[in-house]
């Protein structure tokens, strides 16, 4: 068997997805998520000029020879675009290999350890009262995991909170906008979000808060102190994880649990994370970080440190990721949670997939592969359009975490 195609589809259903489709020469195909938000077509180019013409020919059953050819086999390893690419190639291969075996994916991989795969949603709003109702709605919808995030008296535009009556949606822009930042009037503020979410909605709602890097090592140490009442199921990204060494600094003073890794590419970059103890959840990605292949080498490493899975599943990453990492998620021994934003309605008509959400709850579905197709006509009504993450400032101008 050989691949005869290598076809990138670029579209934006409200959104941007890259999309690679790997045909053989026996008709059957595989779908990979391509999507590197506010960077799409670096990735488009990867795989077009470089990835494509290479795959030509090859047997697409050679999945891990193929992956080690495009990670070991270049001198440039590693890097976001890098992996993003070679995690579409990976993901469109396991779903021709459990094509051709007649199965799910989930069952290639070893078959299912869990009926259900829990997961979270976001709930946000302008101010407490607002980011109350939010979670009160989706809490009605069923979901069990609530991510809180809140506008912040005094700071204007907050990350993680939607434009008034829209979903949320960072990359707002041709140009990346820009957003101010005050770390003090952040801290002042988030404990009493989460004393009144708490004392709204009981014990029994898993809470979770996404710092999204924006905080100094003692000021993380800090922040995780205070909500240690409020016992949340993870505090995600306190501060940037290049310094990792950081981390040993908040684990002295708080047992919040933590959660980092939505821009990790490869288990490099987890590590020292895994490997000291670190951090509670890794949150790794099929899409950035190097396909299915790559993540269950992660996740192998993280199950001998009692670190769990808990993957990155915003809207910027296609309903092709999402199908792709349910049924990892179903498989992975040391799962912990997923996240799940919902997609438009118009998106899930681009990708028709298998999998549902149940009472708080996905199934990935009985479909041979993943489970997520790409309706390539609807898809071709989308052209793609710039759009850019925004950048931070403090409030003297200063440059800052996004
Ligand atoms: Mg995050």
């Amino acid at each position: 068997m050989k691949i005869v195609e290598a076809k990138v589809i670029v579209c934006c259903p409200g959104r941007n997805f890259v999309t690679l489709k790997i045909t053989t020469d026996e008709g059957v195909y595989g779908i990979g998520d391509a999507t590197l938000n506010g960077r799409e077509k670096a990735v488009v180019s990867f795989l077009e000029d470089y990835l494509c013409p290479m795959l030509m020919g090859r047997d697409p059953q050679q999945i891990e020879d193929i992956w080690q050819y495009f990670y070991r086999g270049v001198y440039w390893r590693r890097g976001a675009v890098n992996m993003t690419a070679i995690a579409a190639v990976d993901t469109a291969l396991w779903d021709i290999k459990a094509k051709l075996a007649n199965m799910p994916l989930y069952q290639l991989l070893g078959g299912r350890s869990r009926d259900r795969i829990l997961v979270y949603t976001h709930a946000n709003g302008k101010d407490i009262p607002q980011t109350l109702e939010a979670v009160a709605k989706a809490k009605e919808a069923g979901y069990k995991a609530i991510r809180v995030q809140s506008g912040i008296p005094g700071v204007e535009k907050t990350y993680g909170v939607a434009k008034e009556g829209k979903n949320y949606e960072p990359a707002d822009a041709d140009l990346p906008s820009e957003e101010m930042w005050s770390s003090e009037k952040y801290l002042n503020f988030l404990p009493s979000l989460f004393a009144q979410v708490r004392e709204q909605f009981g014990d029994d709602l898993h809470l979770l808060h996404d710092v999204h890097h924006r905080l100094s090592p003692i000021e993380a140490g800090r922040l995780g102190k205070e909500l240690e009442p409020f016992h949340l199921f993870w505090m995600e990204d306190p501060t940037p994880a290049e310094n990792q060494e950081a981390f040993k600094l908040i684990r002295q003073h708080t047992t919040t649990p933590l959660a980092v890794g939505e821009i990790f590419n490869t288990i490099h970059d987890c590590r020292e994370l895994i490997q000291n103890q670190l951090i509670d959840y890794i949150r790794t990605s099929v899409v950035h970080a190097g396909g299915i292949t790559s993540l269950r080498r992660i996740a192998d490493l993280a199950s001998l440190y009692q670190v769990r899975t808990g993957s990155h599943g915003a809207t910027d990453l296609s309903p092709v990721c999402m199908g792709a990492a349910l049924h990892f998620d179903y498989w992975v021994p040391n799962f912990g949670i997923q996240e799940h934003m919902p997609h438009q309605p118009i998106v899930d008509e681009v990708f028709p997939h298998a999998y549902r959400f149940d009472d708080g709850y996905f199934v990935p579905g009985d479909s041979v592969g993943h489970g997520v197709e790409i309706d390539e006509k609807l898809a071709a009504k989308y052209p793609y359009k710039r759009m850019c993450l925004p950048v931070n400032r403090l409030e003297d101008g200063t440059l800052w975490n996004w």
